[in-house]
């Protein structure tokens, strides 16, 4: 098997949904001497954790030629200031028949790996297609998702098959109870769905190597919501929410005779805007209440382990997935959450990532990020930068990411000093639009793609903004969307009205309606004095934000003073920490010499072509 496969497939559907300039090239294909093996030694800041995906085995068959790599690599890896190796580990390769636990294959690995010096991540999967045992596969208690397009089953078990979490159970306690003692571990990482284990619904092809376990099955992007289970439970959930039918008849304006009348339905079937919201609250709530069964089960067995949810894609409505509620049901058993989407920009990475980033922070849980597939050798250091600037504890690049380009490995080497655990000052946010992404599809991230060249913000999405988020900001950007929940607004508008918060708005965007339709409370919103509204042309909206926020006084001195400074700058990309230090990450094919003042300082660096650099001034003023 080669994992790096996974990764260009959703590289592709992120080309195709999204992303746009995504394709990145995995390295040269000549190896490298190996610069690191040949004594470079370079090292991660304390508390970080640089991982490494690759060698991985399908069957015992792949385990002699894996093990010969790994002893040839290691050493190599170690040098270049790796912490861990991280390989999938499949149900189907453990436990061979029902309660028959059997890790010897997975032994070997991670025993490797300590002896010379590298901690193991093992990616535990268990509903995935190609990692489900044969006895389970084909017996009763298999259910698999079934597509609301089509009607048909797939090969990935549904996560509201009852009997699949006794197993997840099982399986975790005989996984901690071997691998516990052994010292061997550095985090644990869940896979927990979907195609290849993220914790999103199935969004691929089921023609790919997840296909060479069981065969090719159906799977495509789409609502995977049609099992007995899954209907029972959207049941379930309605009467929770409503109580009685008439309730639910009156907001859905619809005439259902009973709660076991209604099933599951796709956007086109929905009756009105509150039933598609409803599908969607509690399609999204299904994967949470999943993730937050995971975490838990993963908390009991490994109670001082690292834990990281493994999550993907960009916030789709249909992948199921909200990357702040995900960050919330990690943080809630001291947990984490790596996101797998990266790529070889920049400007999208940090669009990719910023919710989980800003969420983490708000919740109190750890992230690390991943690349989707192939990544340039300069955007090496980009990802390095956008990890440690959004205060990442953990850094994942696939193997040949790094090893297999000797342009790649010299830029990690120059790259690795600055990898440390950072606290990024950001006092500004964007409004993330999720009740208008779920009525009209991801379109949004274009938005922040283009703002982070002006300066750098965090995510505030409904979800967040409903916990509280507002009070970690003083200004918050609103930039697309159309449709948002009244209570949204409502918070918005108290903290204009009693914290001091500044909202920043377009006069000639179309105003924010609530889902019912009226816009009497933005426009309330856009009168108080909290809020700076632009009356000039679109197009330049986003130079009228920046040139607001380096004026505005409510910001720190250093903020203001970085808003003016990166929104001067194109391809330079800056951010404030709260030590005072600013890192800058310069995107341009060449070097840059530029100067400028920060904080009564002249400074005059010069950044290398995709390259960092770092001030390391301490803050003279803080306000
Ligand atoms: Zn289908």
């Amino acid at each position: 098997m080669n994992v790096r496969e996974r990764g260009f497939l959703i590289t592709a559907i992120l080309f195709l949904v999204i992303v746009g300039e995504q394709r990145g090239v995995s390295g040269a294909e000549t190896p490298s001497e190996g610069k690191a093996a040949a004594g470079r030694i370079v090292k991660v800041g304390e508390g970080t954790q640089l991982t490494i995906g690759d060698f991985d085995i399908s069957s015992a068959a792949d385990l002699q030629g894996v093990l010969e790599r790994l002893k040839r690599e290691l050493p190599r890896m170690k040098a270049a200031g790796v912490t861990s190796h991280e390989t999938y580990v499949r149900w189907n390769l453990v436990e061979t028949s029902l309660g028959k636990f059997d890790f010897s294959l997975y032994d070997q690995i991670a025993e490797l790996d300590h002896s010379l010096g590298i901690k193991w991540v093992p990616f535990i999967i268990i509903g995935p297609a190609y990692a489900t045992p044969d006895w389970f596969y084909s017996s009763k208690h298999s259910v698999k998702y079934v597509c609301l397009e089509h009607g048909e089953e797939s090969a990935i078990e549904s996560l509201w098959n009852p009997h699949l979490r006794g197993h997840v159970s099982r399986f975790m306690k005989e996984f901690a109870a071997h691998y516990e003692p052994m010292g061997v571990i550095e985090s644990v990482l869940l896979g927990i769905t979907g195609n290849y284990g993220e914790a999103i619904y199935p969004a691929t092809s089921g023609e790919d190597w997840t296909s060479r376990t069981h065969g090719k099955y159906h799977s495509h992007p789409g609502y995977w919501a049609g099992d007995q289970h899954a209907v029972r439970s959207f049941q379930r959930w309605l009467k929770n929410k409503y109580r009685d039918i008439a309730s639910l008849n009156r907001d859905w304006k619809t005439n259902h005779r009973d709660f076991s009348r209604i099933k599951t339905f796709l956007r086109k079937d929905a009756p009105s805007t509150r039933a598609w919201l409803d599908m969607l609250d509690w399609y999204r709530g299904s994967m949470n209440d999943w993730a937050a069964f995971w975490m838990k089960t993963a908390r009991k067995y490994f109670p001082q382990t690292n834990i990281y949810l493994c999550t993907g894609g960009d916030g789709n409505p249909m992948h199921g997935s909200d990357f702040g509620e995900q960050c919330r049901v990690a943080a809630s058993v001291y947990g984490g959450v790596r996101i797998t989407n990266e790529g070889s920009s920049y400007p999208d990475n940090f669009s990719l990532t910023r919710w989980i980033a800003s969420a983490g922070r708000l919740y109190g849980a750890y992230y690390g990020f991943e690349p989707a597939g192939g990544v340039s050798p300069a955007a090496v250091a980009a990802r390095c930068y956008n990890a440690t600037a959004s205060g990442a504890r953990q850094l994942h690049y696939y193997f040949g990411n790094i090893f297999m380009s000797s342009q790649a490995e010299d830029n990690w080497l120059k790259s690795a000093q600055f990898f440390r655990r950072r606290e990024p000052k950001v006092e500004v946010a964007l409004f993330y639009p999720q009740t208008d992404i779920e009525l009209g599809g991801q379109d949004f991230l274009r938005y922040p793609r283009a703002l982070r060249d002006f300066f750098d913000f965090d995510y505030l999405s409904e979800g967040m903004i409903r916990d509280g988020g507002l009070k970690r900001y003083k200004a918050l950007i609103i930039a697309g969307g159309h449709t948002v929940e009244i209570t949204t607004l409502r918070r918005i508008r108290a903290w204009c009205l009693w914290e001091g918060g500044i909202v920043i708005a377009s006069g000639t965007s179309a105003p924010l309606v609530t889902v019912e339709g009226d816009d009497t409370l933005y426009r309330l919103l856009l009168d108080t004095d909290g809020a700076i509204v632009d009356q000039g042309p679109r197009e330049g909206y986003f130079r009228f934000v920046a040139k607001t926020l380096a004026e505005l006084p409510v910001l720190s001195r250093d903020t203001r003073e970085v808003i003016a400074l990166d929104s001067k700058t194109d391809n330079l990309y800056w951010t404030l920490f709260e030590d005072g230090e600013i890192l800058i990450l310069n995107q341009n094919p060449k070097d840059v010499t530029w100067g400028f003042t920060f904080l009564g300082k002249y400074m005059r660096p010069t950044i290398p072509a995709y390259g960092i650099w770092s001030s390391k001034v301490s803050a003279i003023s803080r306000q």
